[in-house]
C-alpha cells in the first residue's frame, strides 16, 4: 500500500501526476536527506525514463555517472525515491523487480510483456482481500502488488 499520497504541484516531467526533479529533490531534502551532484544525476536519470527501469539500468546510463563506484549510491537513491512515492517499485513481465517513475497515488499496471510498457489504473482490487485475510490470519499487511501482464495494442499490431 502506498504510504504516501503527496501529489505534486508541478508536472513538468509531462506525465501527469509524476514528479519533476526538482520535486524529487524538494521531497528528499525535505525528509533531511542531503543532496549531492551524484544524487542530482541520478534523479534526474531516473525520472527521464520512459519504460520501467532495473538500478542496474541506471548504473549503466552514462548520465548518472555511477560507474561501479556509484552502484550503491544508485540503489540507495532509487530506494528513497521509492519510499517518498516519487517512483514506485511493480515487477515487469519476468518478475524482475523494476521502478517506474510518478506514483504519487497508490497504483497498480498494466504490464506489455513486448516492449515493457507500464500503464498505470488507480482502482485497488486487493485491499479489501488483503484486510479480510490479514484478520483471518493473524497477519499484519504492509503491502502488495498486483500487476497485470499482456500485450499491448501496439505490439499487437506489429505482430500481424
Ligand atoms: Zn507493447
Ligand atoms: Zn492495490
Amino acid at each position: 500500500m502506498a504510504t504516501e499520497t503527496r501529489i505534486p504541484q508541478s508536472t513538468r516531467g509531462g506525465r501527469t501526476g509524476a514528479y519533476s526533479p526538482q520535486d524529487a529533490i524538494a521531497a528528499m531534502i525535505d525528509r533531511g536527506y542531503r543532496m549531492t551532484a551524484p544524487r542530482r544525476a541520478i534523479i534526474a536519470a531516473a525520472l527521464r525514463q520512459e519504460r520501467p527501469f532495473t538500478a542496474e539500468q541506471l548504473v549503466a546510463d552514462a548520465a548518472t555517472n555511477a560507474g561501479e563506484s556509484g552502484r550503491s549510491t544508485v540503489y540507495r537513491t532509487l530506494e528513497i525515491l521509492a519510499s517518498l512515492g516519487v517512483l514506485s517499485r511493480i515487477l515487469d513481465a519476468s518478475g524482475r523487480p523494476v521502478y517506474v517513475a510518478g506514483a504519487p497515488i497508490h497504483r497498480h499496471h498494466l504490464v506489455c510483456a513486448g516492449c515493457g510498457t507500464a500503464i498505470p489504473f488507480n482502482a485497488c482490487p486487493v485491499g479489501d482481500l488483503a484486510a479480510t485475510l490479514a484478520r483471518e490470519n493473524d497477519f499484519e499487511v504492509h503491502g502488495h502488488l498486483l500487476e497485470i501482464f499482456g500485450a499491448c495494442g501496439a505490439c499487437r499490431a506489429a505482430a500481424r
